[in-house]
């Protein structure tokens, strides 16, 4: 499941990247201790369904069982999280930031999700 995440301040489209802030997505099984994905390939094959699955940490050998599923963060531009940063201490009550649920969040709270997020990719194009 994954979820995409837009200002709210915007009158542009939402899939427009200056709108769209990003999408959070499961990204498997990670351990923390080393930082390493169990994807067999490496971080660009998290979100492929055909990549391979590591039993284990490739480098403490920590069982996948032990692990549970970290997230990515794919950002339609990276400059989003210095606009954010700004909007954190310029408008830090304001809730600026909406997901396609609409739930909203503050600048902050933005950067908390995606502080959660292991993996942190860009987008050069347009995507949802
Ligand atoms: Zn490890």
């Amino acid at each position: 499941m994954s979820t995409n995440y837009y200002f709210t301040n915007s009158a542009e489209e939402r899939d427009d990247p200056k709108v769209h802030i990003g999408k959070r997505s499961a990204a498997g099984a990670w351990c923390d201790r080393c930082g390493s994905t169990l994807t067999r390939d490496g971080t660009q094959y998290v979100h492929k369904s055909s990549s391979r699955q590591l039993d284990a940490c490739p480098i403490c050998y920590t069982s996948r069982d032990d692990f549970k599923a970290a997230c990515s963060f794919t950002l339609s531009m990276m400059a989003h999280v210095d606009t954010l940063k700004e909007l954190a201490v310029l408008a830090p009550d304001v809730t600026i930031v909406a997901d396609e649920y609409g739930r909203l969040f503050t600048a902050s709270q933005m950067l908390e999700i995606i502080d959660d997020c292991k993996m942190i990719f860009q987008s050069g194009s347009w995507f949802s």
